[in-house]
């Protein structure tokens, strides 16, 4: 049985849903973990999450086949992101085993509010962890919490696709050998600036530039970007500061094992903007969001695909990927992980 929510109208906010998963670290192991209904957190003032923002986090979504099974898209790749992330910021790795089987207990607990197959909501799952003890001079913390919540989110494209418009940033994302790669909320916190500043000028998202040459497209401040020349080919920026998207790893693959099409990861200037054909930005969140437009400096680059659908490639990529997900068309080995 669902719980009586409106589907269709659920936005992306958090709802506290019946129980999330904790797992404790403390001298040097994991405790067993358990489902708790308690969404709150007690900590020190001096945590050194709070003091040195030493926390990481990972994002994957739950959701209802068209068989009615519930299941969820490759989380063995967000367990192991999140220990390249643990590792960078000298946190203790939380297992991959684990991982998946805390994913899978707080899915199977919260069954309820996992959204019907059809109605485009989703169940967005939020694992995270961070230093819990009080730390003054600057080390990485002894004790740490693993925790996993979901929450009911809505469509993203609700009232239909709507193309964005994005500027080129002057600010920075991510130095060349910082913390670019891994998940980690300092590299929110930072984009904070960034992406209101946007917003109060009319853009939808940022795209951060290499900062060493400022010549390279990088990727937004939570989506990767996927471009389609025009002679039909599905590129994305190579480098080494950018997150590394489940979902766009997922679609290069589709793009190549299941469209037939040309694939490469390289290096994107700048000035090679205005011979796209179509560009998407790529998450969990949305699959692919369309871009219509890029404006760098007042110079406005208008994508052929428009401002009002996505381009043809991008949706044979999102319908493609979603059907894989939904259970409508044939997955790879894997990539489709029962629940319940
Ligand atoms: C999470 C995230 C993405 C998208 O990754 P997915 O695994 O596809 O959800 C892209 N860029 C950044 C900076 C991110 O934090």
């Amino acid at each position: 049985m669902s719980k009586n929510i409106d589907w269709a109208n659920l936005g992306f906010g958090y709802v506290p849903t019946d129980a999330r998963y904790v797992s404790w670290y403390k001298d040097g192991k994991w405790d067993d973990g358990t489902l708790t209904s308690d969404a709150s957190i007690t900590m020190s003032e001096c945590a050194c999450v709070l003091q040195y923002a030493q926390t990481v986090f990972e994002g994957l979504k739950a959701y209802t086949t068209a068989d009615g099974r519930i299941v969820t898209f490759r989380p063995d790749l967000n367990a192991e992101r999140m220990i390249d992330s643990a590792n960078r910021l000298k946190m203790p790795a939380f297992p991959k085993e684990r991982f998946i089987d805390a994913i899978k207990q707080v899915v199977a607990a919260n069954k309820e509010f996992v959204p019907p197959y059809g109605s485009g909501a989703t169940l967005y799952i939020r694992p995270f962890m961070f230093g819990y003890d009080s730390i003054i001079g600057v080390k990485p913390a002894n004790e740490y919490q693993f925790r996993a919540f979901c929450t009911p989110v809505g469509p993203y494209f609700k009232g239909g696709v709507r193309p964005l418009t994005v500027r080129i940033s002057d600010y920075d994302r991510a130095a060349p050998n910082g913390t670019g790669h891994i998940k980690a909320g300092l590299n929110y916190a930072m984009s904070l600036y960034a992406i209101v500043d946007a917003h109060e000028k009319g853009f939808d998202e940022n795209f951060y530039l290499d900062p060493a040459t400022r010549t390279k497209i990088e990727e937004t401040g939570g989506a990767n970007i996927l471009f389609v020349t025009k002679d039909g080919k599905v590129v994305t920026p190579k480098s080494s500061s950018i997150l590394p998207s489940i979902t766009r790893r997922s679609l290069l693959q589709v793009a190549k094992d299941y469209l037939g099409l040309e694939v490469e990861e390289r290096e994107i200037y700048v000035e090679e903007l205005s011979e796209m054909a179509e560009c998407g930005l790529c998450g969990t969140a949305a699959v692919i969001s369309p871009v219509g437009k890029i404006v760098d400096h007042g110079k406005e680059i208008c994508l052929p695909s428009g401002m009002n659908e996505m381009g043809p490639i991008t949706k044979k990529l999102y319908e493609t990927l979603t059907g894989i997900q939904m259970g409508t068309i044939p997955a790879p080995e894997g990539w489709i992980v029962e629940v319940c």
